[in-house]
């Protein structure tokens, strides 16, 4: 069996991955656009606490991406894989407001009943919220659960994209169309080379639309622009800090080299406008120093940009685009997908091999974004 990959993001590269091991002949395409959303997405997965758990369907898909990251992780060790850019840091529910913070405690133990791997749950006051995370404002109580990871989504890709390799996945450069020949989708094109093909993964991210258009397939899928800070300290050792959720969407993470990442803005309606602007920096700075006023003092090294594919609502698509028997896709993760998105891209090679499924994807059928012109 032959397999195109479109698309080397999270999806793309952990679908090339698992299907590479399973002796699959898989040819991975991707251009590596400018603002691709895995390289600027780092990387909370802690699904438990976000405000989106209360929606069943994106919750089920969010629990088992995290759920599954360590058996990824071994699989890749294994492969020879050791900077894999993913280390479970814990994560501090943080608010000013005690009762809040019980409301959120009573919600995350009860979904540790099905979820053992959120781990412990640890009420913490001010100063043993600052004894985990030292530049935390003083005015801020938290919960810590144990089981949040931190993922450079980045690092993270290349690995899994270095493994797909060893297992004999080949990697081309450059921008795909899909070819189709008496209806049937037969492979793609990279600069007038024709590859062939019996099933096509679509894992194109926010770029999908502009791939399915030439085929009469409406793809009702939007890029929303991140900003996302990434903030140097002097001489701080930040390797175990733990990630940081405010009630708002910025939150905080920390690496290895006394870096803090502060996310991330959220622009509906961006379009691929690959642009820093004067109120996204200033959202991101702001915010991240109301949060934790000791980085002011710390180097703004980079600010990073990345378009998230958000689809017609928060869960994936994924399953069989019609009328092509052979043509799936992978995709519409949003704001989730560095949790979701090996989990999926395992799922979808599942799919193009035609084992069972590990779970029921109907609800997250792709058809519901597409439309056959
Ligand atoms: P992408 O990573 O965008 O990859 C798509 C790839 O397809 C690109 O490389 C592109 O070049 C390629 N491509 C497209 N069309 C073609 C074509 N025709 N031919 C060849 N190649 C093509 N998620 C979390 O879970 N936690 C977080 O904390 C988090 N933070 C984030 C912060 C920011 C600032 C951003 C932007 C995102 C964040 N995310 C987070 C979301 C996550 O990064 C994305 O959902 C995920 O990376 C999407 O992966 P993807 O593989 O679908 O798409």
């Amino acid at each position: 069996m032959k397999v195109i990959v479109i698309g080397s993001g999270i999806v793309g590269a952990s679908a090339a991955y698992h299907l590479a091991k399973r002796n699959i002949d898989v040819i991975v395409i991707d251009k590596e656009h400018q603002g691709n959303a895995t390289a600027a997405g780092a990387g909370i997965v802690c699904p438990w606490a976000s405000s989106k758990a209360e929606d069943e369907k994106w919750y089920e898909m969010a629990k088992r991406g995290a759920a599954f990251y360590p058996e990824l992780i071994s699989q890749l060790q294994e492969d020879g894989e050791q900077n894999v850019g993913y280390k479970k840091v814990g994560a501090l529910c943080v608010r000013s407001n005690p009762e809040e913070l019980d409301q959120i405690e009573h919600k995350i133990r009860d979904k540790k009943k099905k979820a053992p791997e959120i781990g412990d749950i640890t009420r913490l006051d001010s100063t043993q919220s600052r004894e985990r995370f030292p530049l935390l404002n003083e005015r801020l109580e938290s919960i810590f659960i144990s089981g949040g990871a931190r993922v450079d989504g980045k690092q993270l890709r290349d690995a899994i994209n270095r493994a797909a390799q060893k297992h004999g996945a080949v990697f081309v450069q450059g921008e795909a169309e899909l070819l189709v020949k008496k209806e049937q989708l037969t492979g793609a094109s990279v600069n007038g080379q024709e590859f062939s093909a019996d099933s096509v993964l679509i894992a194109a991210g926010a770029w999908a639309p502009s791939l399915l258009k030439p085929l009469g397939l409406e793809c009702k899928l939007e890029p929303q622009r991140g900003q996302i800070a990434h903030i140097k300290l002097q001489d701080e050792d930040t390797s175990n800090w733990p990630i940081i959720l405010p009630p708002t969407s910025h939150y905080m993470l920390a690496f290895d080299d006394s870096r803090v990442v502060a996310g991330a803005t959220r622009e509906t309606g961006s379009g691929f406008d690959y642009r820093l602007t004067a109120g996204g920096v200033s959202e991101v700075v702001n915010e991240a120093l109301e949060v934790a006023p000791g980085l002011g003092e710390g180097t703004l090294q980079e600010v990073r940009i990345g378009f998230r594919p958000m689809g017609v609502d928060q869960s994936p698509l994924l399953g069989t685009v019609q009328p092509f028997r052979n043509m799936v896709m992978a995709n519409g993760l949003g704001a989730s997908g560095l949790t979701m998105g090996p989990y999926v891209g395992c799922l979808a090679a599942s799919l193009i091999t035609g084992e069972n499924m590990e779970i029921d994807i109907s609800p997250y059928e792709p058809m519901r974004a597409v439309k056959i012109k």
